[in-house]
């Protein structure tokens, strides 16, 4: 039986962060995943497909509807599907390879194979073509992440029902494509097959897409993506399909849309399907997640677990920070992490981010806070950038000043988050973001704006 330090079973961003910061801490690591390729969802069918799907599609819709205003006369403008996922799937071979020769060079012993629980201690790793290997570690970490949530009337059949999986590699352009949630995801892939002339609708059970946003951003993003031509449905239960049409319910009334292609995109589940978990003693809580505890670890002695199969946010950069912290803990160091301080973004055009408290979260809490918000339609950067679009919004603590959280709705709020979230880890006020120098002209410029409108300050606004 092969031994290690740590045996990390699955090699997304979770796993293989964690046993990257393992082997740096000199211990002997193990890493297994059943694709040939490491990386996980995130690089092979999640975050990376999907951003190299909307960078492209995103430059397309530009030239098509905002190139001739800016003085750029182009003759006709096509879309070569086959070259646009050709360039997606290079994206992510790179990257792929990139964490293939970083393991290597870490010595970390990387395995193909589905991993199953033999024991408390040991593992079977059987490869596709039916070889096994055993394997025995002190310390084994779950990192097995989630996959997409099939909905009972729906179930995905690769072709016309799908899951995101198949959404980031259509071979061609749908004609009438029905989103069946407006999350993150569904909002993503639904923005890049409208881009390229897909007709979308988005069926939302709630009343609002992106629920977890405060209302003010959600009702200008709502508007920003109709205008682009995506139809949103909110409120309305699918109740099933057939002869080419997704039928639904608002308020007892019946709705139909026609649909050649259906991605379901309700979310994912925690992935424990093959891991035999009984007999090694690891428990999961009502809602399948594996259960941890503050240090992620599960309820068998020397097992963790990490990333989208445990509680929290079901993101990259969190299953990341957990798999640091959880090499450090192994090796006897101080890992940290604060779950409270995970931002989330949704990359369409413009992008929503968001980190820590919103206004309506904390009304609903009732925490008095300070709100100061700041429109790009009044930042030179955004105008010159054709960005105007959007607004940040700070949310501070009303008696200490101190930053809870902000939402931001405009292009590359995805990029501009971090300086709260870089602001917020220190405890860091709403006057400390307000008196950062930021450079001129910059997209920045409008967060340090929305800080100075925290305590009514702002400078160039009425
Ligand atoms: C379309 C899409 C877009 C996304 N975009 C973003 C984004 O922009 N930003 C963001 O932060 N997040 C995004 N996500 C979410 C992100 O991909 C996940 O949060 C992240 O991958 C979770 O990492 P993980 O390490 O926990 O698990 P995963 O990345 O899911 O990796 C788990 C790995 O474990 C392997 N595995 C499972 N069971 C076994 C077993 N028994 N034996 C061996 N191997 C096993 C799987 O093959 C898989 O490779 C997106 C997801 C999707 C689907």
């Amino acid at each position: 039986m092969l031994s290690f330090d740590v045996l990390i079973i699955g090699a997304g961003p979770g796993g293989y962060v964690c046993a990257f910061r393992a082997a740096q801490l000199g211990l002997k690591v193990a890493l297994v995943d059943k694709r040939p390729a490491l990386g996980g969802t995130c690089l092979n069918v999640g975050c990376i497909p999907s951003k190299a799907l909307l960078h492209a599609t995103e430059h397309y819709a530009w030239v098509q509807h905002h190139a001739a205003e800016s003085g750029i006369k182009l003759g006709s403008v096509e879309i070569d599907v086959a070259a646009l996922l050709m360039k997606k799937d290079s994206v992510v071979a790179k990257l792929t390879g990139g964490i293939a020769q970083l393991a290597k060079a870490r010595k970390i012993a990387v395995f193909t194979g589905t991993a199953s629980f033999t024991g408390p201690k040991t593992v079977r790793i059987t490869s596709a073509v039916g070889t096994a290997d055993d394997v025995t570690a002190t310390n084994i970490v779950i990192a097995t992440g989630s996959a997409p949530v099939e909905l009972p009337f729906l179930n995905f059949d690769g072709k016309t029902i799908v899951s995101s999986d198949d959404a980031i590699a259509f071979p061609s352009v749908p004609k009438n494509l029905v989103v069946v949630g407006g999350g993150a995801i569904g909002l993503e892939l639904g923005s890049v097959w409208a881009r390229l002339g897909s007709d979308v609708t988005v069926v939302e059970f709630l009343p609002k897409i992106v629920a977890a946003y405060d209302d003010d951003i959600v009702r200008n993003f709502t508007r920003l993506l109709q205008k682009q031509g995506l139809k949103i449905e909110t409120g309305a239960k699918v109740t099933g399909f057939a002869n080419g049409v997704l039928t639904a319910e608002r308020d007892g009334k019946p709705l139909e849309f026609a649909a050649d292609k259906i991605l379901v995109a309700v979310g994912r589940r925690p992935y424990t399907d093959e891991l035999n978990l009984a007999i090694a003693g690891v428990e999961l809580d009502a809602q399948k997640r594996i259960r941890v505890d503050a240090h992620l670890r599960t309820t068998a002695a020397g097992i963790w677990a990490v990333g989208d199969v445990v509680a929290g946010p079901m993101l990259a950069h969190k299953a990341e920070e957990d798999g640091v912290a959880v090499a450090e803990w192994i090796a006897g160091k101080a890992g940290h992490i604060d779950w409270n301080l995970v931002p989330a973004i949704v990359y369409t055009d413009p992008e929503v981010a968001s980190v820590g408290l919103g206004e309506d979260a904390a009304k609903l809490r009732g925490i008095a806070v300070n709100v100061g918000k700041f429109n790009f339609a009044a930042n030179g950067r955004a105008l010159a950038a054709d960005a105007a679009d959007g607004f940040v919004k700070l949310i501070a603590d009303a008696k200490t000043d101190r930053l809870l959280g902000a939402q931001i709705l405009g292009h590359g709020a995805g990029e501009l988050i971090s300086e709260v979230v870089a602001h917020m880890s220190y405890g860091g006020s709403a006057e400390d973001l307000a008196r950062t120098i930021h450079a001129h002209p910059t997209m920045g410029e409008a967060v340090k704006e929305a800080a100075l409108a925290v305590s009514k300050c702002a400078l160039h606004t009425m």
